[in-house]
């Protein structure tokens, strides 16, 4: 595939291709590329009727499920824009973003309409279209209870209000025929996708997305593992799709090799497993946390997940016990990538086959360039060995921030190099391994400390279950290293015992002050942790 044409162009290459081949697998339920391209055009029919034409904003608030993929490509076809949301955020979390984006039609979880509703005022919103997962709902209810609150709260609330004023999604696509196909397509420099990034540092920003960013990585992604037969792979999507990540390495790749993609609202371990039972799959992108659940309980309960070939983790440092533990029990590879909601979202990837390295995340992607700096003067390159902040430029590079033309500015250099805000140190084979995010970095009596390093010595001593390193205010100004840690409960170890145990692997300035005992750590939508927001919670008391 090139990178010249659009998303759509590739849904349509796969109904031509593969078009009696399963595209969707939800619950069972099964959806072939020539039913999705149909309900597709049926859907953006719909949404023209209601107004929606080129460049306007659609904002998705939906779970994983057939609905929120048929609306994805819906809303791409008209040369409209996609914008995803959390369907768990809380009112304010969403009126904030709808407001920031502006967009006057919203397509959701039924039960999360009359909150969506509520925002008009607010929002540009005027239309709501409320999408049935009754027939899900049991399994979606459990998922929505064992949330933590307040998002609970906020979720239980609008499930038992119903939702007068919002339109029926599978009233108006039924009742629409299809598009005309001389209905103008998007070319590739429209923007497909505004699409919030992570929020592990502050407020989520829009990062704007174009058809040809999206395409190139999924390109990128095929040339990452050759192995992958076309109409022949079976995809889980256990990510969110409303996350770069879930998006394009579930989604817009799946459909790129004509696969079956597994659709699950929410990662669970017993539904998944249920799954490989049903239709294995062959490629499974994840987070560490996931990957370490799903082998630990397969191997108590005997599923045989042999045909995970390929494995593909990102988002967070990925522990190479976490790489022993899957491959012993798969047999099959686990690899790390890297990469940001600003790189449509990948642009680095180890190897995918024994030449992998695990603790790194790997070499650039095919025709993509980075450099290592220093982070005070983004000019001067830092040496193999030295650690410095990665610039990326590629064609999977994004073309700035959603009305924040500063913000935009700031990372994207004029001569087309994203500054990545992540410290990195490259070696001489050129394997990239990420240390820290320079936000994040703590100064303490002139000296930095990256926290990752404090955490891994505390991940180190007996009974640490997991911990946070953060800069904290001291008395005489400057600030302090002091961490948070989570204790497996038969643990006997106390603060004075942590600190002194730290003592082995870390000079006497980056040993914390004061360690912090807590039941839990804040973390994001995909399971990072929050280090602002422990921070905050330390600040409070
Ligand atoms: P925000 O930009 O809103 O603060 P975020 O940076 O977490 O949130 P994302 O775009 O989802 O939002 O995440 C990109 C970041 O994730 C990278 O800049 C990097 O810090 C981190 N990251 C991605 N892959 C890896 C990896 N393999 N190892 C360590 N960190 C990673
Ligand atoms: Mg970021």
């Amino acid at each position: 595939p090139t990178s010249e044409e659009s998303l759509v162009d590739l849904l349509r290459e796969a109904a031509d291709r593969f078009s009696s081949h399963d595209a969707l697998d939800f619950y069972g339920t099964t959806t072939s590329y020539a039913d999705l391209a149909d309900q597709v055009r049926r859907a953006a029919e719909a949404l023209r009727r209601l107004g929606v034409g080129r460049g306007d904003r659609v904002a998705l608030v939906l779970p994983n499920c057939p609905q929120h993929v048929v609306a994805f490509y819906a809303v791409l076809r008209l040369g409209a824009v996609v914008v995803e949301h959390n369907p768990l955020y809380t009112e304010q979390e969403l009126t904030h973003q709808l407001a920031d984006h502006g967009a006057r039609v919203a397509v959701v979880w039924d039960r999360m309409a009359p909150l969506v509703l509520r925002t008009a005022g607010a929002t540009a919103v005027e239309t709501v279209l409320a999408v049935d997962l009754s027939r899900a709902l049991p399994r979606l209810k459990r998922w929505a209870l064992r949330l933590p609150l307040p998002a609970a709260r906020a979720t239980r609330a609008a499930m038992t209000a119903p939702a007068p004023g919002a339109l029926s999604w599978e009233r108006q696509v039924a009742a629409a025929g299809p598009l005309a196909a001389d209905h103008p397509a998007p070319g590739p420099d429209d923007t497909a996708l505004l699409q919030y990034t992570g929020g592990t540092t502050g407020t989520p920003k829009g990062a704007i997305l174009t058809h040809r960013n999206l395409r190139a990585n999924a390109a990128q992604g095929r040339a990452w593992v050759p192995g992958l037969r076309d109409g022949a792979e079976t995809v889980y999507a256990v990510l969110p799709l409303f996350h770069a990540y879930g998006l394009t390495l579930c989604l817009t790749f799946s459909v790129s090799i004509g696969a079956t993609l597994v659709l699950f609202p929410r990662f669970d371990v017993d539904q998944t497993l249920a799954a490989v039972r049903r239709r294995p799959p062959t490629f499974l992108p994840a987070v560490p946390p996931i990957y370490e659940k799903l082998a630990t309980a397969a191997r108590e309960r005997g599923v045989d997940l042999s045909s995970a070939r390929y494995a593909i983790s990102g988002a967070m440092a990925l522990p190479p016990a976490t790489v022993r533990l899957w491959e012993s029990v798969t047999g099959g590879l686990l690899v790390e990538g890297y990469g940001m909601t600003e790189t449509s979202p990948v642009a680095l990837g180890n190897p995918v086959s024994p030449a992998r390295r695990p603790g790194t995340v790997g070499v650039p992607f095919p025709s993509t360039e980075i450099r290592i700096v220093d982070p005070e003067e983004p000019t001067r390159d830092r040496a193999p060995g030295e650690r410095g902040e990665l610039l990326i430029r590629g064609p999977q590079v994004f073309t700035g921030y959603w009305r924040r033309p500063e913000e935009t500015a700031a990372v994207l250099l004029p001569d087309g190099w994203l500054r990545t805000g992540d410290i990195v140190v490259i070696d001489d084979d050129g394997f990239v391994t990420v240390v820290d995010r320079i936000k994040e970095l703590i100064i303490t009596g002139g000296f930095n400390v990256y926290p990752s390093e404090v955490e891994e010595a505390l991940r180190r001593v007996p009974g640490v279950l997991d911990a946070a390193a953060v800069g904290m205010p001291c008395a005489g100004g400057g600030e302090e290293v002091v961490a948070a840690v989570v204790l497996h409960r038969d643990c006997t170890t106390d603060e004075a015992g942590i600190r002194t145990a730290c003592r082995t692997h870390l000079t006497g300035y980056k040993v914390p002050r004061r360690v912090v005992v807590v039941t839990d750590l804040p973390r994001s939508q995909i399971g990072k942790v929050l280090r602002r927001e422990v921070r905050d919670r330390l600040l409070a008391g």
